[in-house]
């Protein structure tokens, strides 16, 4: 067992101190082994037989790891004296597993503690799927982001070029194009306003609000503000429940969640229809309140309504697009549900209507009395 040079023996308070040791490190989350300079494995912690299954003391850790990038580094390490007396590292990832594929960052170490004459190897392994993952994430998103604002800059710069061009003197088609830029102009600048929402919103994720307001300060301003491209529609509101209920939140943070729901509603509802939105405790668990913003239109099929909150994620793109949808609404609703530890429940009816259910918390201690 590994243990730099100070242990004594002769010492019983050392043998304590060996004995926590090793009970840390068996501890560990991640593979630690310790093996000699022909990959014997001397010792490993419980982490490693699970990451590497088969390994054992006295089996070889570099047969059960035959990989050329692993033997590669583990006689470098071995072979060279001077990275062994300075305990250099060498450092490889590899993948690791079948099914279940991980990405492993795997660091060897070499040294000699006082009793051994032979080099021995600290092979030190740390799991980066997680990270791989959220790496993968983040680049699938800035990917799909810039695909999503390259479809309108494409349309504008052909614009501009036939109004240089072809259509240089015609007054009619100068109009129209103009009209068109400016949609698609506007499009952009809605697109990136909800793209740095989203960022503003991921950045402040850890930090829960504590200030309480009462729903009727949240809701009525939107469905104000959103009286007007409702009516054009033909579109009627409908109140149910008691507005009057307190929450925790952020006031403009669930300004936004409802502007965001109201709006699809409308979006997404038929003419000559109504929205309702009804405010109710949930029975399913006291601590949340329930505000359900329930339209009647042709409805969600079941497969999408899991995906809905993905970022870009649309039942119908072309039809998103038409009607100046940036694909980014629910996944900023879902955001700021998740800040404030609430929640979005969606249920659909095919040919009746859509209810996004947002939840959330009670001003502590003041959950209704009836539940
Ligand atoms: P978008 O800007 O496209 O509306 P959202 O994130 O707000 O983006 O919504 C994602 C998708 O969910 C929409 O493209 C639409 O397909 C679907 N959707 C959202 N709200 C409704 C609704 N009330 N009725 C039907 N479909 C909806």
């Amino acid at each position: 067992m590994l243990f730099p040079g100070a242990f004594d023996p002769l010492n019983p308070d050392h043998f304590v101190k060996l004995r926590d040791l090793q009970a840390v490190l068996a501890h560990l989350p991640d593979p630690l082994i310790h093996t000699d300079a022909t990959g014997e494995v001397l010792w490993h912690n419980p982490s490693a037989s699970t990451v590497f299954v088969g390994m054992k003391i006295g089996g070889n850790a570099l047969t059960l790891l035959d990989l050329p990038e692993v033997q590669a580094a583990f006689q470098r390490v071995v072979s060279d004296e001077a990275q062994c007396e300075e305990g250099l590292q060498q450092e490889v990832n590899i993948k690791w597993g079948g099914l279940k594929r991980r990405y492993l960052n795997l660091r060897l170490v070499c040294f000699r503690d006082k009793r051994a004459e032979a080099p021995q190897v600290l092979w030190s392994v740390h799991d980066m799927t997680a990270q791989r993952q959220l790496d993968k994430t983040r680049t699938d998103f800035v990917a799909a982001a810039s695909h999503e604002l390259r479809t309108p800059l494409a349309s504008l710069m052909g614009f501009v070029e036939t109004l240089q061009g072809p259509a240089k003197d015609d007054e009619d088609a100068r109009e129209q194009f103009l009209g068109i830029m400016a949609e698609q102009a506007r499009r952009m600048s809605r697109l990136i306003d909800d793209l740095l929402s989203l960022s503003k919103i991921e950045m402040e994720e850890g930090e829960s609000p504590s200030t309480v307001v009462q729903l009727q300060e949240v809701v009525f301003p939107v469905t104000d503000s959103l009286a007007l491209t409702a009516r054009e529609r033909g579109i009627r509101f409908a109140f149910e429940g008691d507005w009057s209920t307190e929450v925790v939140g952020d006031k403009d943070q669930l300004g936004q969640v409802f502007s965001n729901l109201v709006e699809n509603a409308i979006k997404y509802g038929h003419p000559d229809s109504t929205i309702t939105l009804k405010s109710r405790p949930y029975p399913d668990d006291p601590s949340l309140h329930s505000i359900a913003v329930c339209d009647q239109s042709p409805g969600i099929a079941p497969k999408h309504l899991s995906r809905l909150t993905e970022r870009f994620y649309r039942v119908d793109k072309a039809r998103s697009r038409q009607i100046g949808g940036t694909g980014l609404g629910l996944a900023i609703v879902k955001h700021i549900l998740y800040r404030h530890g609430g929640r979005l429940l969606i249920s659909s009816e095919q040919d009746v209507g859509s209810t996004f259910d947002v939840l959330l918390p009670h001003p502590l201690n003041e959950a209704p009395a009836a539940l």
